[in-house]
């Protein structure tokens, strides 16, 4: 059977030499099986994780399986088991830290943040014309399991128009079905960051319709 940390282990690399998880940040986790997870250890450096730099938890949060005993499991573990609970089918949940991301979520003060209709949200699998999409976003709280709560509450009541969520001046996190798939979503939501932060820096490219010169 594949490990599915040697996935974990590559993504990591990936996205560590893409600027998205430099020093320790960020956390990558992949189901083992139906209800355990592997998950980086907190504090590792991603651009050069081995096989011992993972902690196996079920969707409680207790260590099932630790390959160093020195290892701690992320401290943002709670919003994995979430997901995992909220969505069963996801077998891969990817959360990195970029300055894009975090500059962002402060282009409003509400939960929302409304997502540019682009040919790049099918990445995301939007497939409507004209799409009328937005990102869910939350405060950056102290405490982790009770800003795990608030997306369980939320998500519960509506569910989420794409399979991501943005935490205010901190980073995004997306689910998927498997480990390549979660790897495009950020590929995808990371370049629509960056799209959104250059249409706020040139409007002179979105004139409004009364003022478009002929
Ligand atoms: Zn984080």
């Amino acid at each position: 059977m594949i490990d599915i940390r040697k996935d974990l282990i590559s993504s990591s690399a990936h996205f560590y030499h893409l600027g998205l998880m430099r020093g320790t940040a960020g956390n990558l986790s992949a189901k083992k099986n139906i209800d355990t997870f592997w998950i980086t250890a907190s504090g590792k450096n991603k651009g050069s994780l081995d096989l011992n730099d993972f902690v196996l938890l079920d969707l409680d949060g207790n260590i099932v399986e630790n390959p160093d005993f020195k290892n701690r499991p992320s401290a943002e573990s709670s919003i994995h088991q979430v997901i995992y609970r909220l969505f069963p089918q996801a077998c891969a949940c990817y959360h990195v830290h970029s300055v894009e991301a975090t500059l962002v979520s402060r282009l409003t003060r509400g939960d929302s943040l409304m997502l540019p209709p682009i040919e790049m949200l099918k990445g995301l699998g939007i497939w409507q014309e004209k799409p009328n999409i937005s990102l869910a976003l939350f405060e950056n709280l102290l405490s982790l399991p009770t800003l795990a709560q608030s997306i369980a509450e939320r998500f519960k009541d509506s569910l989420p128009q794409v399979p991501a969520l943005l935490i205010k001046d901190h980073g995004v996190t997306v689910w998927a079905d498997s480990t390549q798939s979660a790897l495009t979503y950020i590929e995808v939501i990371e370049f629509i960051f960056r799209y959104i932060l250059l249409e706020a820096q040139t409007p002179s490219l979105f004139p409004r319709s009364d003022q478009v010169q002929m």
